[in-house]
């Protein structure tokens, strides 16, 4: 008899087998679509897998293949939706990303190995309490027997895990218990609750204010449309976001629908996490935690529990956007402009972008939150994209801080600190540290760029053609652009006003703090840099100890500026806030007024009034004046105006092509081969900057080049450049990467 040849097949991401894909044929009777799980047979066992693509044998790719046969379509939990599999293939398009890559994360890797069995756990239960007698002589004669049996009579319900005890000999402890009909031992399935130590004492909702009303409004009405158009929430820092979004969640869960809450990094941000799981406290395992910290068992547990629709409400970082919320209802994305949404390495994407993406395939309604929203999001709204909500006064009632901006080219240097920190700001830290108040020392400082900067009129040696800083190069002694590629002699002397004195600029915390320790040998003061924060959980500790006034001075990078919620600072110094304007960024300046505007508007929550220095040898930049007002709209329109001249994002779109290798000149022929290859096939409005070493020449010993995209819309490039990548091969010993809508151009 014969059989029917198929027809179809399908391609499997094989479980556990990294990035690696199979085609296998699909047998009549056998339905799956994609993102269905299957079982095949590989290498002579079986394995599982995802459905990613449909196939018609007999075309294309798949012609005079013998393939095997997908031996059954599985019905299991890791079924990933229709929508999920669109977002993933939409965004692998995009940014130009192998399509089985954006599936890692939408099905994570702890989901799709097999041997992840639900984790157990002994646990013991108080059967009968001993009398006052008993217990007397069993503290005399067994006292490890009496301590676990105290224990457990404390215990909030007669039951705990034997690990709870410490281990060692306490099994054969309890089962002498057990022998005696006191406990009983058991085995329990665990859910690994990542936040599951500990408790949260449930709060009710506040009264809103008129401006939190009306943006609570505006979220319920577009979600009751079923509108899709995001929502730009610019309120300013204590207007009460948090609490609108407790509320909208509250409001959307009561409607039968999910709630994904994008924050920028989990473990600086534990309070908006306590605060969900506090309102929710009355339903056990609503809330769901997702962090880059968790263990893959951890992970396993929530993302099942989210899948089954247990937990409703999710909470993470830009990676959660993928979470298999059921029924999603409502996103939001709080402090929206934070670059920490940009993945910087692969798949390359913007998690508020595809949230936005999202979103719009759920038809569910988004929020974005921000004080200081990005330039991205403000031209939208501007443009009618998005809607627009503003909440423009703090919630507790209290005034902004004052912010005084140091000319440090006038200023009277504190000989001390030689030149980094002024007199004025000195003096307000003793006033401090006398008055048994906190301080926050900021350095802005980004990677190790090199700008040419005058001490004495502040003059920055800027590119003509972007308005971007000049880095200079010390191979060619030259100062060059790095979107353009505009070269420029070093100038012997300032352009501005002739000082001799034009110099690099470069300055680490750590001279900082050997400065500080010097003339303040009395305070506590700690270091957070990227050194500091090196160990796991280092900067959480910190700004625990900092929270318990362990520490007088915290003195950081930009780092500490996401965790600045201490009601006990009242000074806010910022050493060198031009530093990142000589950045060769296209974002420097709105990076900058964000940074500066988010210090700001943190100083003194408490019930003391707050002050901010900020030092600079460009008092007159844009960035720092209207952070200085607090004056968001002000700067954005300045700043969008400049962007559109210079045709910067948001009014165009610009991808980093980064080669990487141990062998320069490798990097460099590879890099110039791709640009000669690219240059006639890009189509018209494509500019493409000449090949060059990338701001930051060598990393983790790869020498870096690098070519800058700049196009109306990325789709028009991002195939053709993946494509030209993929027929290259250039070998092992080299590493091309394309970043589209790229944040860092070092
Ligand atoms: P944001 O998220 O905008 O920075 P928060 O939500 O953290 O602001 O609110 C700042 C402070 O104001 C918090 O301490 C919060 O409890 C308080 N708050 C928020 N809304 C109200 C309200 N309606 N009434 C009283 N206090 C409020
Ligand atoms: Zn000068
Ligand atoms: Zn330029």
């Amino acid at each position: 008899m014969d059989h029917p040849e198929p027809q179809w097949a399908v391609r499997v991401l094989v479980d556990g087998l990294g990035d690696r894909v199979f085609d296998y044929a699909l047998p009549e009777g056998v339905e799956v679509r994609r993102g269905c799980r299957v079982e095949v047979p590989l290498r002579g066992r079986r394995a599982t897998g995802t459905v990613i693509r449909l196939l018609s044998i007999g075309e294309g790719e798949l012609r005079d293949v013998p393939l095997k046969s997908v031996i059954r379509a599985l019905d299991d939990d890791s079924t990933v939706s229709a929508t999920l599999m669109d977002l993933a293939e939409w965004a692998s398009q995009y940014y130009a990303t192998p399509f089985e890559q954006m599936l890692r994360c939408i099905i994570p890797e702890t989901v799709r190995s097999e041997n992840n069995d639900p984790k157990t756990r002994r646990v013991v239960h108080l059967v009968r309490r001993p009398s006052e007698e008993e217990l007397n002589k069993m503290s005399r004669h067994a006292p490890r027997q009496a301590a676990v049996v105290r224990a457990l009579a404390m215990s909030e319900n007669g039951c705990e895990a034997l690990s709870a005890f410490g281990g060692g000999r306490v099994l054969s402890v309890c089962r002498s218990l057990e022998k005696q009909g006191f406990v009983r031992l058991d085995f329990e399935i665990v859910h690994r609750d990542p936040a599951g130590k500990e408790n949260f004492a449930l709060t009710r909702p506040l009264v809103l204010n008129e401006e939190q009303k009306t943006a609570l409004e505006c979220i319920l009405e577009t979600f009751e449309a079923g509108d899709s158009r995001p929502i730009l929430l610019q309120g300013v820092t204590g207007s009460g976001k948090t609490e609108v979004y407790l509320q909208a969640a509250a409001e959307v869960i009561s409607r039968g629908r999910g709630v994904l809450i994008l924050v920028p990094e989990i473990s600086l941000t534990p309070q908006t996490m306590a605060r969900f799981k506090g309102r929710f406290a009355d339903f056990p395992g609503m809330v769901a935690i997702l962090h880059s910290a968790m263990s893959a068992g951890e992970r396993y547990d929530e993302w099942h529990a989210i899948r089954r629709g247990r937990a409703r409400i999710v909470i993470g970082p830009r990676s959660a956007l993928f979470a298999p919320v059921v029924n999603l209802g409502l996103i939001i994305v709080d402090e929206e402009h934070d670059s920490s949404y940009k993945q910087e390495n692969a798949p390359r994407y913007h998690g508020r972008d595809l949230a936005v993406l999202r979103a719009h395939l759920e038809k569910a309604t988004i929020v974005l939150g921000s004080a200081t929203p990005s330039l991205e999001s403000i031209y939208n709204a501007r443009r009618g994209k998005y809607k627009l909500v503003r909440m423009e006064h703090r919630a507790d009632g209290q005034c902004l801080p004052l912010t005084r901006v140091l000319d440090m080219r006038s200023e009277a240097k504190d000989k001390r600190f030689m030149g980094l920190v002024s007199e004025c700001l000195s003096n307000a830290i003793e006033q401090r540290l006398r008055r048994g108040e906190q301080s926050i020392l900021l350095l802005n400082r980004r990677g190790f760029a090199r700008a040419l900067q005058c001490p004495d009129c502040g003059f920055v040696a800027t590119c003509e053609h972007c308005s971007l800083p000049l880095t200079y190069h010390i191979t060619e002694n030259r100062l060059i652009c790095h979107i353009c590629g505009y070269h420029a002699v070093v100038p012997r002397g300032c352009p501005e006003c002739r000082s001799r004195a034009i110099q690099l600029q470069g300055s680490g915390t750590q001279k900082v703090e050997e400065l500080l320790k010097r003339v303040f040998p009395e305070a506590r003061i700690q270091r957070v840099d990227a050194d500091v924060t090196m160990r796991k959980n280092a900067l959480r500790d910190i700004l625990e100890a900092f929270r318990a006034h362990r520490i007088d001075i915290l003195l950081g990078t930009q780092m500490i500026s996401k965790g600045l919620d201490f009601p006990q600072v009242t000074l806010v110094g910022v050493l060198n806030a031009d530093m990142g304007l000589c950045l060769p960024d296209p974002r420097a300046a709105e990076r900058t007024f964000q940074l500066l505007t988010q210090v700001a508007g943190r100083a003194g929550r408490g019930d003391v009034e707050g002050e901010v220095i900020i030092q600079t040898y460009c008092p007159q930049a844009a960035a720092i004046q209207y952070a200085r007002r607090h004056d968001t709209d002000g700067f954005a329109g300045n700043e969008l105006g400049l962007r559109e001249r210079f045709a910067f994002p948001p009014f165009c779109h610009l991808a980093v092509l980064t080669v990487r290798s141990e062998k320069e000149d490798l990097s460099a022929y590879v890099i110039k081969t791709l640009y000669k290859r690219l240059q006639p096939l890009l189509p018209q409005g494509v500019e493409i900057s000449e090949p060059l070493p990338a701001p930051i020449v060598k990393a983790y010993g790869q020498y870096r080049y690098q070519c800058v995209l700049k196009a109306p819309r990325a789709r028009v490039f991002s195939e053709i450049v993946a494509k030209q990548i993929s027929i290259l091969s250039p070998g092992e010993d080299v590493i091309v990467t394309l970043d589209v809508d790229a944040y860092n151009f070092m």
